[in-house]
């Protein structure tokens, strides 16, 4: 069996609400194309869809039950097993005892419930809106049917209203199509539409990175110290750029460390991560000084990273980072393409 690592057991969760969104579109074809007025018909798509959203939300609290105690927990211990190697005279807690304390359990309780209410409160909103486009639906049949009665009858009938009524469904109808079954309110105000699985994505990933940094911050206090790392992987990201693989004081009392003023994850889907740094260790290997005048900026390369590009190389003037470092920057939002497929066949333009 291959090795757990986040990236492999999130795209298991990916491909679980892949398949609920499937089904989900299944049935929002059925919408976009039925013509039946009665309740029973629409109830039953109502009560499809509820089931749909509930096992959405069950597939993705299982998940952040099991994953993120088994990466927090994952991550305390090799941090243990690093400070053991790198420096011996630091006295470490026993990793098996030290995960039963209490203040692990709390972080963990923490972490867990902010992650499903995230997902949660989006796939309520956006379970809400679908049940709002069926009704809709429902609507505009009962209205059809009416006029294609009176036109029967030698009837002038107003169809202006239908068009209009038609318009709002369809706006509405199209970002389901894109198998867009979350919906969110963003800082403008503005309703946002999601896809089930890159939300999640999104969600797991930031809770994962959260954890780390949660875990190591615990992990600084148990071993007594007060300073940590942030990773490097030569980012594109200006925000990010500026604490890479610098160190920062916890308590920001440290006089050769700045205070950790932000850590990661800096914004959603971040890939940064803090490991512990004994102060003591930096002296034995002398390499406090270049530590400390890189986090306060007084020089520009990393220590004892090759790979490092200063960032000041790494960005144009304009703040914009230079071609190279483009490919960079992964954007892991895939467009549906129900819409595309379907759009033509169901004349949902008009
Ligand atoms: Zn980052």
């Amino acid at each position: 069996m291959a090795k757990k690592t986040p990236t492999n057991s999130i795209s298991l969760l990916t491909k679980k609400l892949n398949k609920i969104e499937k089904q989900l579109n299944d049935l929002t074809i059925k919408i976009a194309t039925s013509t039946d007025t009665t309740n029973s018909f629409w109830n039953n798509i109502q009560r499809e869809a509820t089931i749909l959203y509930e096992e959405a939300r069950i597939v993705f609290s299982s998940w952040t039950k099991l994953n993120v105690p088994f990466f927090y927990k994952k991550n305390i211990q090799e941090q243990i097993k690093k400070i053991k190697t790198s420096f011996r005279n630091i006295p470490v807690p026993l990793f098996s005892k030290y995960i039963n304390r209490d203040i692990h359990k709390q972080t963990l309780a923490a972490l867990i419930n902010d992650a499903i209410a995230v997902y949660v409160s989006g796939t309520d909103m956006g379970q809400k809106q679908y049940i709002r486009l069926l009704r809709q639906t429902q609507q505009l049949n009962v209205l059809e049917k009416e006029i294609n009665q009176k036109l029967a009858e030698g009837f002038q009938a107003n169809k202006s209203v239908f068009g209009a009524k038609k318009k709002l469904r369809n706006d509405l109808l199209k970002k389901f199509l894109d198998g867009k079954y979350i919906s969110l309110v963003d800082k403008n105000g503005e309703i946002e539409h999601w896809q089930l699985d890159t939300y999640a994505e999104l969600v797991a990933r930031t809770k994962l990175i959260q954890a780390t940094t949660d875990g190591t911050v615990n992990l600084a206090l148990g071993v007594g110290s007060d300073l940590v790392q942030v990773s490097s992987h030569n980012t594109a990201t200006p925000f990010d750029a500026q604490f890479e693989g610098k160190i920062f004081s916890l308590s920001g009392k440290d006089p050769d460390f700045p205070a950790a003023a932000f850590l990661p994850p800096f914004h959603p889907n971040c890939q940064h991560t803090i490991t512990v740094v004994i102060k003591e260790a930096l002296e034995v290997t002398g390499t406090l000084k270049a530590q400390s005048d890189f986090a306060n900026d007084k020089i520009g390369q990393m220590p004892n990273r090759k790979s490092f590009i200063p960032v000041n190389k790494r960005f144009t003037k304009a703040g914009n980072f230079t071609k190279s470092f483009s490919n960079h920057l992964v954007n892991s939002f895939g467009e549906g393409s129900a819409a595309k497929k379907f759009g033509n066949k169901l004349n949902i333009g008009d």
